[in-house]
């Protein structure tokens, strides 16, 4: 397939935010893509070239892109470097440099998908000494014979820039649309990915066996499946009210992992669907022989613990593992508890769709608990008392709270609904529950302070537009200790000129990537006309902003910049906190 079709598509997508006709445009695209590369066109049009999960990553820095024009325009360094500035975007300025040479040579040769996807891989898969005089020769090459439009592409692609803002849900929306006819059987198609996390095999399933083949679409292990979220409740009444009798399980506050065991090979997924295997090296090992089965997908939250008085510890201890060198030592130093709660595959046979109660059930059948692995401590709850014993209980234990299961309902991959509740202690108080930001910006520290940042702008994330839309400044809750962390983990996030995701008024010291998220929590929500979360849609000109901010302490690195709280997640804490208000002033 001729790049120039797929290059078009993305120019057009690019000049429109509107839903219906990003659809339009990939219903289009869909029909004119042959099957056998439709799996590759999703991976890019999502600016990637495998599923999330198998981390497979670009890795073009600027400067490398840079030299690569250079050489295949002859435009020295410094014009390319300053024609960027003028447009702020790299592609921009390749297509006017490529522009004002196309003019006097001809193209050697047209360009396809299939060239361009074999091209960006191999420099993905390039490591060594010689990779960037590779990776500079590769990228050249593709531009020499790139019209101007297409380099623009090539280049977003490599530098991980091109932001269509196609969600997921567009992408289903229209793989249904151009191979069934119609969008009604979207749901199909979200069940297939939520228990694949792969929208590429998704597409490719449709295009080439229709809807019955989606139908048919089955759980493969080591392809994870996207796992069920809790919403929040504030009391243990509100549970009876919305379960009656029902399962209680310890919170504990560690790392969800997803374990897929097959005749001894174990994967690990993280929340975020990220391989982090590599971080626990100890469950690799054990859990072979700790797990009754040899063919099982299962999910636990891993907590570190005291070795001495097997206490669990608080969630950073954890957090110490993710590092790039001497994982084995860090093992050592941060011993964890693997605490079973639910399996979703067993012996060939997917559980998902069995009641909470069985999958329990096969569980406690199947983890043969030590000091290493066990299933998570659950009692049957029929009122409020029993609820309050158990939450004190937990907390007691370490633990953050409750989460609180309906006995009899299946495993909903990928959503976030009402048959699992999560009770936390510290939601009876102020906004009632804590907020996962992302660091966009810093201010630099004064006094103590001096050379490090002092306060940090934060964002909260805007789900419709894809961007991160400020929220508050925080400076408060941060340890010396913190702040020297946070200094060394941001500076390599800075960048020349604010990411254009990123929503702000407000100016700041330095920009960063939007990647790293912090738990803050807040003594309220108010109106504001500086912050741009949820702008406009309580009042016009003002967004919502945090009140009296605070650091928690927890640097939350198993999260990504898009698992942070939404604005729809701040909306409904402003709507309670409003309600709670409004009652209050009744009595
Ligand atoms: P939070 O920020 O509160 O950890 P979350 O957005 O990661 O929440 P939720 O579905 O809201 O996800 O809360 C469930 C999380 O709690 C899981 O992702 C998991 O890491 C953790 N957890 C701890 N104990 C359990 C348990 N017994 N059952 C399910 N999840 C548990």
């Amino acid at each position: 397939m001729e790049f120039s079709l797929l290059a078009n598509a993305f120019n057009k997508m690019e000049s429109t935010r509107k839903r219906l006709e990003l659809t339009q445009y990939l219903v289009e695209l869909f029909k004119n893509t042959p099957h056998d590369i439709i799996t590759n066109i999703v991976y890019l049009l999502q600016g990637k070239l495998r599923p999330e999960f198998e981390g497979v990553e670009l890795g073009v820095a600027e400067k490398l892109a840079i030299k690569a024009i250079s050489k295949s325009s002859g435009t020295p360094i410094k014009k390319i470097e300053q024609e960027y500035r003028n447009s702020g975007d790299l592609g921009h300025a390749a297509s006017i440099i490529l522009e004002q040479k196309t003019q006097t040579t001809f193209l050697a040769q047209d360009i396809t998908v299939e060239r361009v996807y074999e091209t960006l891989f191999k420099i993905a898969k390039l490591e060594g000494v010689r990779s960037q005089d590779m990776k500079i020769k590769y990228i050249s090459s593709l531009l020499n014979d790139a019209t101007p439009m297409e380099a623009r592409f090539i280049l977003k692609l490599l530098l991980g820039t091109l932001r269509l803002g196609i969600a997921e849900n567009t992408v289903m929306d229209a793989l249904s649309i151009a191979f069934s006819g119609d969008k009604k059987n979207r749901n199909m198609l979200e069940h297939a990915y939520n228990v694949s996390s792969d929208l590429g095999k998704v597409a490719h399933v449709i295009a080439v066996d229709g809807i019955g083949g989606v139908q048919k679409f089955q759980i493969n292990m080591f392809s994870p499946v996207r796992p069920m979220l809790a919403d929040r409740v504030k009391s243990e009444s509100e549970v009876i009210k919305k379960m009656g009798e029902s399962a209680a399980e310890y919170k504990l506050d560690g790392e969800r992992v997803q374990v897929h065991l097959k005749d001894g090979k174990v994967i690990i997924f993280s929340r975020s669907i990220e391989n982090i295997t590599k971080y626990y090296p100890d469950i690799v090992e054990k859990i072979p022989t700790a797990i009754n089965a040899t063919n099982t997908i299962l999910e636990a939250e891993a907590v570190a613990v005291n070795e001495d008085s097997g206490e669990f510890l608080p969630f950073q201890e954890l957090m110490h593992r993710r590092r790039k060198h001497g994982i084995e030592k860090a093992v050592m130093q941060y011993p964890i508890t693997v605490n079973f709660f639910d399996v979703l595959y067993h012996d060939g046979k997917s559980l998902l769709q069995v009641d909470y109660s069985q999958r329990r059930e096969k569980l406690e059948k199947i983890v043969k608990e030590d000091d290493f692995v066990r299933c998570v401590p659950m009692v049957i709850v029929k009122n409020e008392n029993d609820i309050e014993e158990f939450l004190e209980n937990s907390i007691n234990s370490g633990c953050e709270g409750l989460m609180l299961k309906m006995l009899d309902k299946p495993y909903q991959a990928g959503a976030r609904g009402s048959h699992w509740l999560k009770l936390k202690r510290e939601y009876r108080n102020e906004l009632g529950d804590s907020l996962d930001l992302v660091v966009i910006g810093a201010f630099f520290g004064r006094g103590r302070r001096t050379g490090r940042y002092g306060t940090f702008l934060l964002a909260s994330y805007d789900e419709d537009s894809d961007t991160f839309t400020s929220i508050c400044k925080v400076g408060t809750g941060f340890t010396d200790e913190y702040l020297d962390r946070l200094y060394q983990i941001l500076s390599s996030k800075v960048t020349i000129k604010k990411n254009p995701r990123i929503d702000s008024n407000m100016e700041s010291d330095v920009w960063f990537e939007p990647e790293l998220v912090i738990e803050v929590v807040a003594s309220e929500i108010t109106l504001s006309p500086i912050h741009r979360a949820a702008r406009d849609v309580i009042r016009n000109e003002s967004g919502l902003a945090l009140r009296f901010p605070k650091f928690t302490g927890k640097i939350r690195l198993e999260k990504m910049a898009e698992n942070a709280s939404t604005n729809q997640e701040v909306i409904a804490l402003y709507s309670g906190q409003k309600k709670i208000t409004f009652d209050a002033g009744k009595m």
